[in-house]
This record gives C-alpha cells, sequence and structure tokens, in this order.
C-alpha cells in the first residue's frame, strides 16, 4: 500500500498557497476519502492548471458526477500546484499527481484521466509526470503495473496531434463529450481490472468506443455526438470548491454546439450539430441542481444564449428559481434581430454584455466567417449604446493579415460608436480585447499559414493606438508567445516537435501557469532549429496529406469543409442555417444533421417571443421581496479556513434537500457574524450564519422552522460542515475567544498599539487576568483579558468588543516564524446567549 500524505499535509499547509485550501479536499458533494479503499476503481481526475483556475470549469465538475454515479468508481482530483508550491513540492518529495480527498499520489490510482481543457497546459505534460515520479514516455510505463494508464481527454483532446508518436506521454486519447462515453470508459476499465486485464488489453478494448485512440498506434476513430443533450450532461450534484467567488454559483448547459460556421472556431466545428435542452428539463434539473449545490446564482452555459429558440421562457423560468442569472456572451447579429432582447437582459440586471466583433472590418469578418455584415453591426451597436448598460466587451481577433483599408475601417467604427455615444447621452465604459487567430485542424482554416508572433503583435498595438486614441479601453487578452505556442501544439504532426517542446520546458525550467516569457519561445526556436526544424516551417498550414489522415472524423463532412476553406480565400461568408423569427435559414449542408427532420428543425421559423417585459418585471420583483433568518451555529476546528459561505451554503442544501418545498423561496446566503467582524476564516466555534427567503414562502416556513425535529433534520443532512444549534433572533450580546497557540505570547504590543491601559495580575499558576482601566474599557475594544503561558506558547481567553481587530491582535501578540503561520493559532469564539 502506498503512502499516503495526510500527515504531511497536516503539518506543511500553513506553507502552500492561501494556507493549502487548494490540497484540503472534502468538498461538498466529494466522496469520503474511505471510500477510496472501499470502491473497485480509482480514478484521478487531473488538471495542468491550479485549483483556483480549474475552479470555474464545470466540465471538471461534470467528469467528477459522470464518475462516482458508479458505485464501482473512486474519484479525487488533482492540480498543478500555484507556483510558490512547486519548490515546497520538490523540497520535501510530494508528487504532483495527488488526490486532494484521499491525499494518495498517483501510483495509487488505477486511471489517471487528465482534462485538458486549454492547449497550453500540454506544455506541462512531461514536467506533471516527471515530479510525479513517472517515466514521461507510455512505453516506458506500459508494461510497469506500478503506473496506472494515462488517459487524456476534454475540450482540447481533438488537438493534441503533437502527441501522436511512438514517444508519446499518454496512453489513451478520448475525444468526446458525450457522458454515456465516458461512464462506458471508466466501466469498461473497472470491468477489466476486475478481470486481471493487463492495460495494454484494457486499451484495446477501450479502442471499441467512439472517440478512443492510441496515440502511438493510432487506429482511426470518429467522435461521436449525440443528436440530443443527454440529462446527464447537466450538473446536479457536483463538487462545489472552495473558490469564494464560485460558491453558491451552478452552470446551466441549455445548449450545446453552435450553429454558425466561423471559421476560427474549432469548437464549434467539433461539436456540431446545435442542440437545444428543453425548458422543462432545464427547470427540473436546475431545481435539483439548487437543492443538491446550495445556489444562489445559476450561470446559463451555451455558445449563444439568445439563440436558444425557448431563451425568454429559460430566463423566465431561471428569474422565478435564483437570486441571480447568469448570461455570458452573445451575436452582434442576434441583438439587431431581437432589439427588444437588450430591454429583457436590463431587467434581469444585466448590464454587462460581451460580444465577439472578431475582424476589424468587413473584409477580414469574412474571412472569419462571422457573418455579421457592417449595416447589422451598427444596429446592433445602436440599440445596445442606448441601453442603460455599464459595460460593453468587444472581443477581437488580429489575422495577421490587417492592411491600412482594414484599419481605415475600424476607426470609422470607432467614430461611428463615439457619436452614437454623444446621441444616446450615455457612457458605458466599453473595452476592447484582441487575440492572434490560433488556426485549427478541423477548421476551415488547417491549412492556412500562421503568421509569425511578432507580425501579430504589431497588429495588436496599432489596434491598441487606434482604440486608445478613440477613447475606448483596450487588453490584449492573449500574450502573443502563448499564441507561438498554441499555434505548434495544435498542428504539429513531426515527433520531433514534441521532443522540442519538452526539452525547452525543461531548459528553460518554465511552468505553464498563464503567461509565457519571451525567453521560453527563443529556447523553443533554439530547440526546433537543434532538430533541423524552422519556426516558420512548424506555422505552415497543414498539407492535403495530414488533413485526409486525421486520426479522428467530424459530424461535418470533408466536402464542406472544403468548401468552406477555398471560401475564406475567396473572403466569402455563406452565412448559417439557423432560421429566425422573420425568415427560414438555409440547410448549408454540412453534414451534421443525421435526418431531414433534424435540418428542418434548424431551418424552420423560430417562434416569436411569448414572454411580455411586464411578466419578467413581475417575477423579478417577486423574488426581490424576501426575509432574512438566521441560525445560530457552530463551526468544528476541522473546518477552520474554508470559506464561511461554504458553511451557508451547506446549511442551505441542508434545508432544501429536507424540505424540497423550501427549494424555490431559498433566495441567497447573507451574512456570517464572525466573518462580517472579524474578516478571517480562521476563526472556529460560533456563528450566527443568515439565508434569506421569498417573503412569500414565510408561513409555510415558519412552520417547518417549528416543527420540533427541524434542527436534527438539518444536523443529519451537514454531514459535519457544522451543527446548527438553533434559530438565532437576537443581536450577539457577549461573547468570548479562545486562543491557543504553540509561539511565543506577549499581550503588551497590542495593548501598547490600542492605547489600552492595564495592570495584570496572577489568576493562577502561570495565568495572568489584565484589569483595564475605565478609560480603557471605553475605548470598546477589549472587555476581559486572562492568558495562561506554557513553555512553548498560550492559551489566552478574551471578551472582544467591537473595536477589536482579530488580525491586528494576532499579529501583535505571537511572534511566529512567518505569518503563514498565523493559520496554526486555533482561534475559537463561544457566543452567550
Ligand atoms: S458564433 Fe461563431 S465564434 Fe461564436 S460559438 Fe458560434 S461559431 Fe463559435
Ligand atoms: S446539416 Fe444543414 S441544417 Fe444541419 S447543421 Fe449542417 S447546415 Fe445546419
Amino acid at each position: 500500500m502506498a503512502v499516503d500524505y495526510k500527515e504531511w499535509y497536516d503539518k506543511h499547509f500553513h506553507e502552500l498557497t492561501g494556507q493549502g485550501i487548494w490540497l484540503r479536499g472534502g468538498e461538498m458533494n466529494t466522496l469520503e476519502s474511505e471510500q477510496f479503499d472501499k470502491r473497485n476503481y480509482r480514478i484521478l481526475i487531473t488538471r495542468l492548471s491550479t485549483y483556483k483556475d480549474t475552479s470555474v470549469s464545470f466540465t471538471h465538475k461534470l467528469l467528477y458526477q459522470i464518475a462516482t454515479a458508479n458505485n464501482d468508481l473512486y474519484a479525487d482530483f488533482a492540480y498543478l500546484p500555484p507556483e510558490l508550491d512547486v519548490d515546497i513540492f520538490a523540497r520535501d518529495g510530494v508528487p504532483w499527481f495527488l488526490g486532494t480527498n484521499s491525499k494518495m499520489p498517483g501510483t495509487s490510482f488505477d486511471m489517471i484521466a487528465i482534462s485538458n481543457s486549454i492547449i497550453e497546459e500540454i506544455m506541462n505534460m512531461a514536467t506533471f509526470l516527471k515530479r510525479s515520479n513517472f517515466p514521461v514516455k507510455k512505453s516506458e510505463r506500459i508494461h510497469n503495473n506500478e503506473y496506472p494508464l494515462v488517459i487524456l481527454g476534454g475540450a482540447n483532446a481533438l488537438y493534441t496531434s503533437i502527441l501522436h508518436n511512438e514517444n508519446t506521454p499518454v496512453d489513451g486519447i478520448f475525444v468526446g463529450e458525450e457522458p454515456e462515453l465516458i461512464e462506458q470508459l471508466f466501466s469498461i476499465a473497472n470491468e477489466a481490472k476486475k478481470r486481471g486485464a493487463t492495460k495494454e488489453a484494457i486499451l484495446e478494448e477501450l479502442e471499441g468506443v467512439s472517440g478512443f485512440f492510441q496515440p502511438d498506434k493510432v487506429k482511426k476513430t470518429s467522435k461521436f455526438v449525440s443528436t440530443s443533450i443527454s440529462e446527464k450532461q447537466l450538473l446536479k450534484n457536483a463538487p462545489i470548491f472552495f473558490a469564494e467567488e464560485q460558491l453558491g454559483t451552478g452552470n446551466l448547459q441549455i445548449s450545446e454546439g453552435c450553429p454558425c460556421f466561423c471559421s476560427f472556431c474549432a469548437e464549434s466545428w467539433g461539436r456540431k450539430p446545435y442542440r437545444e435542452v428543453k425548458p422543462e428539463v432545464l427547470k427540473q434539473a436546475a431545481l435539483k441542481m439548487k437543492a443538491s449545490m446550495g445556489l444562489e446564482t445559476m450561470e446559463l452555459y451555451s455558445f449563444n444564449f439568445n439563440m436558444h429558440s425557448n431563451f425568454y421562457t429559460i430566463l423566465r423560468d431561471m428569474s422565478h428559481l435564483f437570486a441571480n442569472v447568469g448570461l455570458k456572451s452573445q451575436r452582434f447579429d442576434t441583438i439587431a434581430q431581437d432589439p427588444e432582447l437588450i430591454k429583457f437582459l436590463h431587467v434581469a440586471g444585466k448590464a454587462s454584455i460581451t460580444c465577439g466583433l472578431e475582424g476589424i472590418s468587413q473584409r477580414l469578418r469574412k474571412y472569419l466567417h462571422k457573418s455579421l455584415v457592417d449595416s447589422t453591426l451598427r444596429n446592433s451597436i445602436s440599440i445596445l449604446l442606448r441601453a442603460p448598460l455599464r459595460e460593453l466587451k468587444i472581443f477581437l481577433i488580429a489575422t495577421g493579415f490587417e492592411t491600412e483599408e482594414d484599419y481605415t475601417e475600424y476607426k470609422e467604427f470607432l467614430t461611428f460608436i463615439n457619436e452614437t455615444l454623444a446621441l444616446s447621452g450615455r457612457r458605458p465604459r466599453i473595452i476592447f480585447s484582441m487575440t492572434p487567430l490560433v488556426r485549427f485542424p478541423y477548421t476551415p482554416l488547417e491549412d492556412k499559414d500562421a503568421p509569425d508572433p511578432s507580425i501579430c503583435r504589431e497588429i495588436i498595438l496599432q489596434t491598441e493606438r487606434l482604440t486608445r486614441c478613440r477613447g475606448f479601453e483596450f487588453r490584449d487578452s492573449t500574450e502573443v508567445s502563448n499564441y507561438f505556442f498554441s499555434q505548434i501544439i495544435v498542428r504539429a504532426t513531426d515527433p520531433l516537435v514534441m521532443d522540442s517542446l519538452f526539452s525547452a520546458m525543461e531548459i528553460s525550467k518554465f511552468i505553464f501557469y498563464r503567461e509565457i516569457p519571451p525567453y521560453v519561445v527563443e529556447q523553443m526556436a533554439k530547440d526546433l532549429k537543434y532538430r533541423s526544424l524552422e519556426v516558420e516551417q512548424v506555422m505552415k498550414g497543414a498539407e492535403k496529406e495530414t488533413i485526409e489522415n486525421h486520426v479522428c472524423t467530424i459530424n461535418v463532412n470533408d466536402s464542406f469543409m472544403g468548401r468552406q476553406s477555398e471560401a475564406v480565400d475567396d473572403f466569402v461568408d455563406r452565412g448559417y442555417c439557423l432560421g429566425d423569427v422573420d425568415k427560414e435559414g438555409t440547410c448549408k449542408a454540412c453534414g451534421a444533421c443525421e435526418s431531414q427532420e433534424m435540418k428542418d428543425s434548424m431551418t424552420a421559423l423560430r417562434d416569436e417571443r411569448k414572454l411580455s417585459l411586464e411578466s419578467l418585471k413581475k417575477v423579478i420583483k417577486d423574488r426581490q421581496n424576501i426575509f432574512n433568518t438566521s441560525f445560530k451555529i457552530e463551526v468544528p476546528y476541522k473546518m477552520r479556513g474554508i470559506p464561511r459561505k461554504s458553511i451557508g451554503i451547506a446549511i442551505a442544501r441542508a434545508i432544501m434537500l429536507s424540505y424540497p418545498q423550501l427549494t424555490v423561496p431559498f433566495h441567497k446566503y447573507e451574512s456570517s457574524f464572525v466573518n462580517s467582524h472579524y474578516f478571517t476564516d480562521w476563526i472556529h466555534g460560533d456563528d450566527i450564519i443568515t439565508l434569506s427567503f421569498l417573503t412569500s414562502s414565510k408561513e409555510n416556513f415558519d412552520s417547518i422552522v417549528n416543527q420540533e425535529n427541524f434542527i436534527d433534520t438539518i444536523n443529519s443532512r451537514l454531514d459535519g460542515w457544522c451543527m446548527v444549534k438553533g434559530l438565532h433572533s437576537d443581536d450577539v450580546k457577549s461573547l468570548q475567544m479562545q486562543i491557543e497557540s504553540e509561539y511565543p505570547f506577549d499581550i503588551s504590543p497590542y495593548f501598547k498599539l490600542t492605547g489600552l491601559k492595564y495592570t495584570a495580575r496572577k489568576g493562577g499558576e502561570n495565568q495572568y487576568i489584565c484589569d483595564f482601566t475605565k478609560e480603557s474599557l471605553k475605548k470598546k475594544v477589549i472587555d476581559y483579558c486572562a492568558y495562561t503561558k506554557s513553555e512553548t506558547g498560550a492559551t489566552v481567553l478574551i471578551t472582544p468588543r467591537p473595536k477589536f481587530v482579530f488580525n491586528e491582535f494576532l499579529s501583535c501578540s505571537f511572534d511566529v516564524p512567518t505569518e503563514a503561520h498565523y493559520s496554526r493559532i486555533s482561534a475559537k469564539i463561544v457566543i452567550k446567549d
């Protein structure tokens, strides 16, 4: 049995970034670590990015939900250690493949399931394996049972040709999103383990699943995309990460794929056809998710939310169920088609809009096949700028061949925005951001050469100058170094490119987090040269033969792809197929729809909006009519450090799971007494948590909370997150704080800082009680203080008053080796009734 790292973590958590919360494990809706020994097959879901970066990913949570639905499977998470933790891991020999829940190393698992959603994460592949004491090459692991299978999937799996060679670091690659196929992969591996099958035999069996292949002996496969969205694709009881900004927020996928044919949009080409989830299904899923994840906000996930034919029904339903509804990006043309949309979004509280303009001129938008003509764009901008927006974000793409004519057109566009703003009398924040165009495989841009990063840099700088000159904000959203590596990674076919990449990473000792410094680019160029490859060569468009020999087929047929590729060269935009309320669409014969029926429903006239602005206003007004309820709780020592909102969410979850009739009425987490007074998550003991509910449910709510067994019922669902002691309606009149520390203690600096005068008298052996002067008591900092010193530390009892600052007290009174050690001091509150 391999050694676990629980003891190591307990001893060193304070040294890690954010006091090691990212590695703590035990998030809500995750399996207890004891299940590690009880379940047959163990999967370590791994991201080559950090916990913080991954907490926003909903596919990551979905993968866990899918795996753990099978009672034979244990799943755990592993992440890239944050930058400052890398040396600590190295110092103590801790592997990067480390289950955050179980604290078991990668070698104790049966499968490492790497979810690769950002291209540049591939740069960390070899380092991750080495730092986990795994041989980098599949060939060096495959016959050694000490190492689990290493399988790569995720949104970027289709673009990993760089790994398709004999020296590949991964054992298998799965391309696809269908939950049923992911279930099948896990279940085949699980059953094969029971039979004692070898890793090689398991991989061969996995090749039977659509989209799975071995990168060292590629057998052609096809990426399966179901014609409807499975309910399994919706989150229900997914893990809730310890990320303050994510707590209480769920993601609801309302559609899959996109009907448009933007030439640059790899995700759209690989996920056709466009499919929608019905509002009734979404409502039921949202209710389940709200209860099991303690949600107050629902983010609607789709490529373009307002393309959903039932968007208004969904908006109304979600506004009825949640305190906040989040909506991400949309297309300019759909705003022009439906000018009323902005009013609805405003009523729903959305004051910030994000739209993709992409090309800076009509010519470039045609190259990018954005299907957005100038008149529609201007119409849409006028609608947006007349609305009470706070912020408008506009995405641009640097294609690499912008000309003076394109810049002139862009200047005219910016002037048009300024004139429209002047007429509307509004001044929303307008932010442009630009990213270089990465030409992906499986898109019409696959055969097009990619420009040198220096060309993209110049274009971005020029666009920035023009934008800023006209009074708008500008951000370059991706460094050109990131573009360079992304482009090389997605298009590499020569095995030497992978060798160069891993060697450049090793020599430059670089780990990818977000930005890539120029010296890594230089090292990569040097390494390529050493292997007789030129940068220009690896940035070149794919040859016909490469395209014909793709390892995987997607739903779009080759002839359509070929036609689109020619259209790009000719700057011709053929539009997309979806119908709108005024005009039926036309099938462009991309091959993604299986039947005429599907094509017909795609191109059919869309229903008129049935929801009136007034009725949405009413739904939202009803939602704002709320009352607060407070609970007195006790937070156990082991829950110190996690965001206090997690505890509030746990209580809301327990209430909704126990009393489903309170699911719609639950509004949101409001506050924690301890957090709002002491600004830390590191105090345990008593607290007052306040939640809000709809006033319309007050009677029902009162009858439930007055039931004799209400508190016991809630506590039975809290799984140790906290203990609810009862409802709390008064102000907190008095409380006591007990602090225990193993570090040297001296009270006088704190009293000096706060100007408190006192005399310390002996209360017992090594115990001192401070008697404050009347003047000092009037300062309302501390009423009572007694402390007992031991050889190594102290126990302090205080009665804090409103002006007491917890962190100030700690930093003045305890002599800790580093600031991080404050998290090793135990502080407990007892609220007196
Ligand atoms: S509209 Fe274009 S860029 Fe947006 S998701 Fe669809 S294909 Fe991609
Ligand atoms: S087959 Fe026709 S209707 Fe279906 S997605 Fe392709 S172009 Fe649209």
